[in-house]
């Protein structure tokens, strides 16, 4: 039976995002337009319309300033914050300090836009949605889109308000190693027909209702190598709940720079070869990256990749290879330095490396070999589970979880499965000595209560200051800052004191949110208007070309086949002068050929070949020249 609803997953990355479903007891990708089963995390704006996914992707080189990407590395930070200050020198956009967010600005049709990283993302969720109706043949609203596990509460905030602005209704946001790790889970269940690791794997959100499968822990580590990051997670199952022991990574390794690697290889050679600079060159620049990426993603497979570039710099050709023993070696130590993280997380959750049952690796840059054998020798020849797609999982497991949450009847898997909700990150108050005091220990199932007796630190002490912060650090400066309250109360005295806490500091207000709404609507209005104008110009060009093409096989005098001709010249000649006329123009000019063949193959006039004659100059420059009137 069908289910009213289907909820998608959806793995919401820096590079790329990737969404899925589950329908029928499995888990099917949602493959875009292009016929991709990722879709790259990029918008991007020129002067007549918006591109979200592959083609904002493939025209990035001839359109930097303009073409958004790595928008999640901004969402929910403010612009003071470390890292996007880190970012700034790097970003091709235009970032701009509005009142303490980060926004992008680019020109977009002539206008000057300035968007968050939550319309940004919106953008991209839409897209997915969109696909993912089409796939469906049904309207999708619900779904569950993953983050960092270290992801904080704003960045968490500022996803769903994304996934709102998108018309999504988000059912939950869960960790993107709980989510690989749940999409293993179920991988077992189907390749092996062997429930238990389902009933133990499930996620920091889900337990088990019934306690038949006497769960025991189990340690399991999530390496995740992507485009633009590294994370390394060690999640603890116990009891059917997930929890995220540690975790910690590189926010700047990954695919890219392995790219980076080879795009300096190259240089080299070609400026060795032909003493010209493609580092300061960056359309050539533009064109070697793509060449280095896809070579990159050959030597995954083969023992050697070619590169040719047409024209890189000044019309010269560059052709050249490299063997996969040569790329290991240059990319040694950037593969090495994801050990150090890898050594962290275990020694922060005090596991022992042999104490790791499962390790899963997720990420598209852990489908380079050297790197699945530097993780298999580190765990001492333990082979890595990477039967998912590693680009995937993340989706794959979000699915899950989605299906999960509409309680898809269609799902024997999920059936037995209850949900709980966490808090990702420990609650506490700073106390004395700039130390985070934590009340409430992360993975908390919610809502919790915790009290906790504090003495003042002076005697007769008769306010104080509570700051309450999110994190797992040690001192509350390196934690995040939720709110502060101050009380007056005395416990002698028996007086309360409430407060309530909205981390809304550098949350979009509930106008932003719907002004956003409107925005994306109009967005999409304009695409699809410009999808409509595009539309015609082609199906216009094929009217001309087709009419051009067959005159001389239909059965018209020489004569129409003169005024067919010259009229598909003109069209033709129109077409490459008026770049973007309106779509009535073009529809009126299809018409208007329609017309004109039609009344040839009458023979209606022209026998003789003294028909009406369209080649009028003033006429050709008012458009098209309308016979019967
Ligand atoms: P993700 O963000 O997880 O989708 O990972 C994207 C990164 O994975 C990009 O840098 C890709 O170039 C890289 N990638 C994808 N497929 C391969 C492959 N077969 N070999 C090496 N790197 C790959």
């Amino acid at each position: 039976m069908a289910t009213a609803k289907t909820a998608i997953g959806i793995d919401l990355g820096t590079t790329y995002s990737c969404a899925a479903f589950f329908r029928n007891n499995k888990v099917e990708i949602i493959v875009n337009d292009q016929g991709n089963r990722i879709t790259p995390s990029y918008v991007a704006f020129n002067d007549t319309e918006r591109l979200v996914g592959d083609a904002a992707y493939n025209q990035a080189p001839s359109n930097p300033k303009n073409t958004i990407y790595g928008a999640k590395r901004l969402i929910g930070r403010t612009f003071s914050d470390k890292e996007v200050q880190q970012d700034i020198p790097h970003l091709p956009y235009k970032l701009v300090d509005k009142e303490g967010k980060p926004l992008i600005e680019v020109d977009a049709k002539g206008d000057t836009l300035q968007l968050s990283a939550e319309e940004v993302a919106s953008m991209i969720l839409i897209k997915l949605k969109e696909r993912a109706e089409e796939v469906l043949e049904r309207e999708v609203t619900d779904a569950v889109i993953t983050v960092p596990a270290y992801f904080n509460d704003s960045q968490r905030q500022a996803t769903k308000d994304a996934g709102i602005i998108a018309g999504l209704n988000v059912l939950r946001i869960i960790n993107e190693p709980t989510a690989a790790a749940i999409a293993y889970g179920l991988n077992k269940l189907d390749d092996e027909n062997d429930n238990n690791f389902m009933k133990r794997s499930t996620s920091t959100a889900i337990a088990v209702k019934s306690d038949k499968s006497s769960p025991t822990a189990k340690n399991i580590l999530v390496y995740d190598l992507g485009g633009g990051t590294f994370d390394v997670s060690l999640l603890r199952i116990d009891r059917g709940v997930f929890e995220v022991k540690a975790t910690n990574g590189d926010t700047h390794l990954g695919g890219e720079d392995f790219d980076n690697r080879l795009i300096k290889h190259f240089s080299e050679e070609f400026k060795r070869k032909h003493k010209k600079d493609v580092s300061t060159n960056e359309n050539a620049l533009s064109k070697l990256k793509r060449a280095c990426e896809t070579a990159k993603r050959t030597l995954s497979t083969a023992s050697q990749a070619k590169i040719q570039i047409d024209s890189l710099v000044d019309g010269i050709n560059f052709e050249s290879s490299i063997t996969k023993a040569r790329f290991e070696e240059l990319c040694s130590d950037l593969f090495k330095s994801t050990l150090e993280p890898l050594e962290q997380v275990l020694e922060d959750s005090k596991i022992e490396k042999f104490g790791v049952d499962e390790i899963i690796l997720v990420g598209g840059s852990t489908r380079i070999p050297r790197v699945q054998k530097l993780v298999t020798e580190y765990f001492g020849g333990k082979i890595p589970n990477k039967s998912i797609n590693p680009d995937e999982a993340v989706a794959y497991g979000a699915a899950v979880q989605a299906s999960i949450l509409v309680e898809d009847e269609t799902s024997d898997v999920t059936a037995d499965i209850v949900l709980v909700d966490v808090n990702p990150l420990s609650l506490g108050v700073k106390v004395t000595g700039d130390t985070m005091y934590v009340l409430i220990h992360r993975n908390s199932t919610v809502p919790t209560k915790k009290t906790q007796n504090y003495t003042t630190s002076d005697d007769n002490q008769e306010q104080v200051s509570i700051e309450v912060y999110e994190g797992e650090r040690i001192h509350v400066s390196e934690n995040n800052l939720l709110g502060n309250f101050t009380l007056t109360a005395d416990v002698a005295a028996g007086v309360r004191g409430d407060i309530t806490i909205q981390n809304e500091s550098n949350r979009l207000t509930q106008e932003q949110i719907q002004k956003m709404i409107e925005d994306a609507e109009k967005f999409k209005e304009e695409d699809e208007s410009e999808a409509a104008r595009v539309k015609a110009q082609n199906e216009l060009e094929q009217v001309a070309y087709g009419y051009l093409d067959t005159r001389n096989a239909r059965e018209i005098s020489e004569g129409s086949k003169a005024i067919l001709k010259n009229a598909c010249d003109e069209t033709i000649e129109w077409l490459e002068n008026a770049k973007a006329a309106d779509t009535e123009e073009y529809i009126e000019r299809i018409k208007y050929l329609e017309d004109l063949s039609a009344k040839l193959d009458n023979e209606g006039f022209g026998t003789n070949g003294d028909g009406p004659h369209v080649e009028d100059e003033e006429e050709e420059e008012d458009g098209p020249v309308i016979l019967d009137e």
